[in-house]
């Protein structure tokens, strides 16, 4: 893999969050999308945080296997995200 995870891509995974959430701003939104589409590393994470949001939103949390759970809150910052509306 040519692309190695860069300060770019810490900075957008850090707004993945309101990305998913659809509450980014539209810059914002441009520049991910614009990263995505050349830094196979990023698609996979915001591939795998969609289905992880799927999955949270269609189950009971217990449901969930705390250790991915736990691993992807500490990773993403995903409280706020993950967390019951
Ligand atoms: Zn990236």
């Amino acid at each position: 893999m040519k692309h190695h995870h860069t300060d770019l891509c810490a900075q957008l995974e850090s707004q993945l969050p309101d990305y998913l959430d659809g509450e980014a701003r539209a810059e914002i939104c441009r520049a991910i999308e614009a990263h995505l589409a050349d830094c196979e590393n990023c698609r996979i994470v915001v591939d795998t945080l969609k289905k992880t949001i799927a999955l949270y939103r269609s189950a009971p949390c217990d449901e969930v296997p705390r250790d991915v759970h736990a691993r992807l809150v500490r990773v993403l910052n995903l409280d706020d995200l993950l967390s019951p509306r």
